[in-house]
């Protein structure tokens, strides 16, 4: 527990970086952006993470806004879409809940003169001018490694709890943690499934599936998200096996780093909020201004093989050691990782 200590134990309150008071009057962008979030369930990032980040972002850049979230409900976010539209966007960015609802909000957009962003997912088939994400494939690569690193040599038997079948991100993730796992010849994958809708509680159902018709010989479970990975080990808990099973994660959530300064969960992975937010609202001030934003490179959408300029940001592997990095880069307050026994 002594690397908790540190993590908990600093006086690094990871107070908020505001930056320089920028009042927003002669060089903010004519536009007004507006952002559609998915839901509440896949992830807490939505709402405790990135709406706060890009309220931050947008404010400090002086342009106007508008942030919802669709609950999950691909109608819904149509209808609000529309209703952006109505109320005179200029920038549409949305993460999207299915690639053919999105490309049906992206087409509808264009046709009105607003420009889209896809914002953390790829529409495939869709039209956004640009992608602001991480590198996703990367993302499963740290997940791969990072359960290789908690397995070690030994011959082991591997369980992946996939994201959502319409999230492109799980693909990549899925593609990521495979492309490093399945090289290792210690290592057999006995079960894998993917979560629809990312949804936790299917995900404690599927897992539990899984891990009765593997009879229990599960040693490490890839989970794509904290969530996921928080049903995996509820189940293992059931089964007297937690902490002893190592299991991944993604989103640094405070459950998350709560589970990896436990030991029940092995690793989770950081995307800064402030990093990923701030790259949207340079994205979409230029495109407010009418100017081409700077990007990191081009992303191929799998589905016609177009290139859609690309931020891809850089995430990080967190484990009990580093901890720590998340609440002093802003990520988490101290307050919310170390509570009760940490
Ligand atoms: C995001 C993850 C998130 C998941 C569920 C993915 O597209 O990249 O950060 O955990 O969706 O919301």
């Amino acid at each position: 527990l002594s690397m908790a200590l540190t993590a908990c134990g600093s006086d690094d309150t990871g107070s908020d970086d505001t930056g320089s008071d920028d009042t927003g009057s002669s060089e903010a962008a004519v536009g007004k952006i507006g952002v559609i979030l998915p839901d509440t369930e896949s992830s807490v990032r939505w709402e405790s993470a990135d709406r706060p980040a890009l309220e931050a972002a947008f404010e400090e850049a002086g342009v106007e806004y508008e942030i919802q979230n669709a609950e999950g409900d691909a109608e819904k976010m149509t209808t609000i879409a529309d209703s952006m539209i109505g109320n005179g966007v200029t920038v549409l960015a949305i993460v999207n809940l299915d690639s053919e609802s999105g490309a049906a909000i992206q087409e509808k957009a264009e046709s009105q003169g607003v420009a889209t962003i896809d914002y953390d997912r790829l529409t495939l088939g869709g039209t956004a001018q640009y992608y602001v994400s991480f590198d996703n494939t990367v993302v499963g690569e740290l997940q791969g490694q990072g359960l290789a690193d908690c397995l070690g040599d030994k011959d082991a038997n591997i369980v992946y709890l996939n994201g959502s079948p319409t999230d492109n991100n799980a693909t990549l993730f899925a593609e990521g943690a495979h492309s490093v796992l399945d090289g290792m010849s210690n290592y057999s994958v006995v079960g894998e499934q993917a979560v629809p809708d990312w949804d936790n509680e299917q995900a404690a159902t599927i897992f539990q599936q899984l891990y009765t018709a593997a009879d229990g010989k599960v040693d490490g479970v890839l989970a794509a998200n904290d969530g996921l990975g928080g049903a995996a080990i509820s189940i293992l808990e059931g089964a007297g096996q937690a902490g002893k099973v190592p299991v991944t994660g993604q989103d640094a959530t405070v459950e998350g780093l709560q589970n990896v300064l436990a030991g029940t969960q092995c690793m989770t992975v950081y995307k800064s909020a402030t990093q990923e937010a701030g790259a949207l609202a340079d994205v979409a001030i230029a495109l407010a201004n009418g100017e081409e934003a700077d990007v990191t490179g081009t992303t191929v959408d799998s589905s016609d093989d177009s290139e859609v300029p690309s931020i891809l940001l850089e995430p990080q592997a967190i484990t009990k050691d580093s901890v720590g990095d998340v609440i002093s880069d802003g990520g988490q307050s101290a307050a919310d990782v170390c509570t009760g026994k940490f």
